[in-house]
């Protein structure tokens, strides 16, 4: 039988005030406080595989958090999105379109099974998949007798995309959709949380999400029959025998026990984090916003973002910089921003995919950018970073 050993939790050496202000980062992790009880409580049960109550309460506090009924904890929230992949059984020959404004990993798992990608442009809007452009594409996919096996709307920095419209677009042609919520624990669309709605939802507990894990995701529908598959892929798809039986191949893809209490102790504080990015925004928005040729993300009138990220454009010839100016300025001073994704239809990788549109994102790009957002960020903190743009703004740092 395996030994317990007591956890002893070590006493923290004590911190050197830094002489220089700490670097500050788009989005670090902000524990919320019952981590280090919820991580001893798992090691003082012995229980740390990726198996028994641990994974099993982080699913059902994402099911309560999300209303999603059924759940699967995963390791990633690539791996969602790739076992989601799997369960719509997408292989060579398949099409998968998504919104060309995301980051590679919505995209990637169908492209790894060895599906084609489409990427659709997004709406002004929004920065989300649009829906009449989609069910445009759709009519004439059909005509062509050419329907993708997918379509992967992406709710970007904390946004919904427009679901009801996706839905009725892919719902006339029998083409299931699949949410990449990844960037959207805690958002709303028509009062209800990001994802439901869809056959199925991935979610990221990674460290730079709104709630983290230290690492991991999930997979959610309120179908239980997809989840189930999910589940018995995510472990090795092992047949209920005393030996090992095996009648397909599947994944190593089941969250940590000790991960997943660092996610439930999270989750616990999802309702303040959302707050607290949305009180970051409102804070940009009062410093920034008379600022000639800087705009920020609209918020879809169908929902409640969370403001993941606060996101700005910035039009150089009215602003004074263009954005990589802003961010290099801002870089020099110790704090991190970043560009707007790039479009998936302008990676290099990706050169050869078939689009459709893709110059809404391609602008956002060009001239958008991602400013520091952290729940923990300071008031002063975050004054800094507003005088160093609004110091942009007036020509101090034009290249
Ligand atoms: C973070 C993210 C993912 C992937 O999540 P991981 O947990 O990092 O694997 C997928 N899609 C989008 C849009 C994301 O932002």
């Amino acid at each position: 039988m395996a030994s317990i050993v007591p956890f002893v939790r070590p006493a923290a050496p004590p911190r050197p005030r830094p002489a220089t202000p700490r670097r500050l980062y788009l989005s670090p992790p902000d524990l919320a406080g019952g981590e280090h009880a919820a991580l001893a409580a798992v090691l003082e049960s012995g229980w740390i595989a990726p198996a028994g109550p641990a994974p099993a309460a982080f699913e059902a506090a994402i099911a309560a958090a999300t209303g999603l009924r059924h759940v699967v904890a995963l390791a990633s929230g690539t791996a969602a999105l790739h076992l989601a992949c799997r369960v719509l059984d997408l292989g060579p020959g398949d099409e998968v379109w998504t919104a060309t404004l995301t980051y590679i990993a919505t995209i990637a798992p169908a492209v790894q099974m060895g599906a084609r990608p489409r990427f659709l442009d997004v709406s002004p809007e929004s920065w989300t998949l649009d829906p009449d452009l989609l069910a445009g594409e759709l009519a004439a996919a059909a005509r062509r007798g050419r329907l993708p096996r997918a379509v992967i709307p992406v709710d970007l920095y904390g946004q919904c995309a427009d679901l009801d419209r996706i839905r009725a677009a892919c719902d006339r042609w029998g083409v299931p959709v699949l949410a990449d919520s990844a960037e959207a624990m805690g958002a709303l669309y028509r009062g209800r949380h990001a994802g439901i709605g869809a056959r199925m939802a991935a979610f990221s507990f990674n460290g730079n999400k709104i709630v983290t894990a230290g690492g991991g995701g999930a997979l959610a529908s309120d179908d239980p029959a997809p989840i189930a598959r999910a589940r018995h892929l995510a472990s090795q798809a092992r047949e209920p025998a005393p030996h090992y039986q095996h009648e397909t191949t599947g994944y190593s893809y089941a969250l940590s026990s000790l991960l997943a209490a660092v996610g439930t102790a999270q989750l616990a504080v999802l309702p303040a984090r959302v707050a607290a990015r949305r009180a970051v925004f409102e804070r940009y928005r009062a410093g920034l916003a008379d600022l000639p040729g800087l705009a920020f993300m609209p918020e879809a009138g169908w929902g409640r973002a969370t403001r993941w990220l606060t996101a700005v454009q910035i039009d150089p010839a009215r602003f004074g910089a263009d954005r990589e100016a802003v961010r290099q300025r801002l870089d020099a001073a110790g704090i991190e921003s970043r560009p707007v994704w790039k479009p998936m239809h302008l990676q290099p990788v990706f050169r050869d995919a078939p689009r459709a549109g893709g110059a809404v994102a391609a602008g956002l790009f060009e001239r958008g950018l991602c400013l520091p957002s952290g729940s923990g960020m300071s008031v002063a903190e975050q004054e800094r970073v507003i005088a160093l743009v609004r110091e942009c703004a007036i020509g101090a740092c034009a290249r």
